[in-house]
Order: structure tokens, then sequence, then C-alpha cells
């Protein structure tokens, strides 16, 4: 099974886009959201839940109200103020140390399971996706990522898909680490903004890194001109496959507002690139 990831180094490059219109020209594959920050491919695909896991990240304090005799030593304890008067814990406020554990006397406090996220197994027109739904004010980390990954890989050896095509992260964070990490291929989605080439070089930095092979898009390339230039300059001088360059066209938004893929949506020359793109991608994918 391959896994291709495709990133990008900021939100609005049109990453989410592109790779739905992957999703529109592969074959017997399985998605994957793994943009936990800013799920929405499964909103735009209008994914039909068919499996709902949860997924224990953090732990939480939980009190025995049996076992306890009152003696307070946990609040004193507690950093975070995250035990009440009454030994209540207060989940919002609860890191999940396990000092309140440690110093409680009579063994009163558990650490249990905290649901932060719920992972789903669902369906599209075009075919399964793996995605997450993070609880506000959870901290993110990569963990939930390689949780996406795995339902998606579960997905595919039991629907028996040979792709996995994941939506990663804008940004460079652990949840990008975490994408790109054990795939196969990673498609860079950039645009010809001010510090374009210094993002692209970083971005590469992390693929190198990882050791895991890495080819460019770039998107709205007509916007500037001579950044692109620049881009195309970096890639050549470091040998990294420069597998699309897509003009600006509105009717890649026209697509999105009407919740098709682009290739769906038109058969124009953004299309016609987006297909090239994906032959491209396919190619270097299979090597
Ligand atoms: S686990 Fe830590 S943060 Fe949570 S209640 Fe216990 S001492 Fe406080
Ligand atoms: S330390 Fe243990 S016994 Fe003391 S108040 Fe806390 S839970 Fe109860």
């Amino acid at each position: 099974m391959k896994q291709l990831a495709v990133i990008s180094h900021k939100g609005g490059t049109g990453k989410t886009a592109i790779t739905v219109a992957f999703a529109s020209l592969a074959d017997n594959f399985v998605l994957a959201d793994c943009d936990v920050n800013a799920p929405d491919l499964h909103l735009f695909l209008k994914a039909d839940i068919k499996k709902t896991v949860g997924f224990h990240d953090l732990k939480i304090a939980s009190v025995d109200e049996e076992k306890c005799d009152d003696c307070k030593k946990c609040i004193n304890f507690c950093r975070f103020n995250a035990i009440d008067k009454k030994i209540n814990i207060i989940p919002k406020s609860c890191e999940g140390c396990s000092i309140c554990e440690y110093v409680c006397p009579v063994d009163a406090i558990k650490m249990i399971d905290r649901d932060s996220s719920l992972i789903y197994a669902s369906e599209t027109h075009f075919g399964p996706i793996s995605h997450a739904r993070f609880n506000p004010g959870e901290k993110i980390s990569g963990k939930l990522v390689t949780a996406v990954k795995e339902n998606a890989k579960t997905i595919a050896e039991e629907k028996r898909k040979n792709l996995v095509i994941i939506d990663g992260p804008s940004g460079i964070s652990y949840p990008a680490f975490s994408t790109i990490i054990d795939v196969d291929l990673v498609l860079i989605v950039t645009e010809p903004s001010l510090s374009a080439v210094l993002d692209l070089e970083r971005m590469i930095g992390i693929t190198n890194h990882f050791k895991i092979p890495a080819v460019v898009c770039i998107n709205k390339y007509d916007l500037n001109i001579q950044i692109t230039e620049g881009i195309e300059e970096y890639c050549k001088n470091h040998d990294i496959e420069l597998v699309g360059k897509l003009p600006f066209d509105t009717v890649m938004t026209e697509a999105m507002v009407k919740e098709k893929s682009i290739i769906e949506f038109s058969d124009g020359e953004l299309s016609n690139r987006i297909i090239e793109m994906w032959n491209a991608t396919v190619e270097k994918l299979l090597i």
C-alpha cells in the first residue's frame, strides 16, 4: 500500500482543493484528513459516518469517593487548581500530571483515559475516508494524526485499497511531522508569495530529514512570475521534481462553492493541468 501526503507551508494555497481533485482521479484509494486543526474534507465530500471510535491521548484524574478521607492533600499539590473543595476534578483544568494520584495517602485517585477526540471511518462518493473531530480547547498532538493514518490503513486493508491520499496540515508542526514520517511521497503545494522560496526550503528540509521523496506544485503561479521562476530555480538546483504549475483561475473557487472537485466541475485548462500533475505524481509514487 502506498501513501501520498499533500502538504503546504500555510493555509490558502489550494492544498485541499488539489487533494479533492486527486480523489476524483484516483482509483482504489482511501482518503485521510490529517489536517486535524481544521478538518474539512469530510464536510466538503458530505461524508457518511460508518464507524466512530474515541481517541485517548490524555489522562484525567478520577476520585473514588468511597476511599477519599477528605484530607485535601491533593488540592494542595495540584498546581493547576483542577480539584475543587469537594474533591471534584475540574476536567477543563486537569492537565493529567498524576501528582494527585501520587500524593493521595489512601489510593483514592486513579488516572483514567480522557476522550479528547473522535476518529471516524466514513464513506464519500469518491470512496472511504478517515477523519477526526478534535475537541475545542484540547491540545493537538501528532498522535491524533498518527491515529487518523492508522485508521486509514485499517480501512484500506479491509477494503483492499492500495493507496492512501493524505490531506496534511498546513505549516511546520508536530502534526505535519506525523503526517509525512512514513509516507512514500510528499506533494508540497506552494504559491508565489514573498517568502515562498524560504518556506519551500524549510519544507524540503523536513522531508529530507525524514528521507521522504518530495515533489512540488506551484499553485497560482501566474500571480507573480518572478517568484515562480525563483521557486523553479530552487527546485532545479536541488533536483526536486516540479510536477505541476497551475494558473490562478476562479473556476477552482467556483467548483468548491458548488461542492465539486475541479475535475468534476470543469474540463478547462486548470483541470487538464491537474490531470497531468496527477499522472506525474503517480509515476513518481510508483518508482
Ligand atoms: S492530574 Fe494533575 S492537574 Fe489533574 S487534578 Fe491531579 S494534580 Fe491536578
Ligand atoms: S488526597 Fe486522596 S484522600 Fe486526600 S482529599 Fe485527595 S483524594 Fe481524598
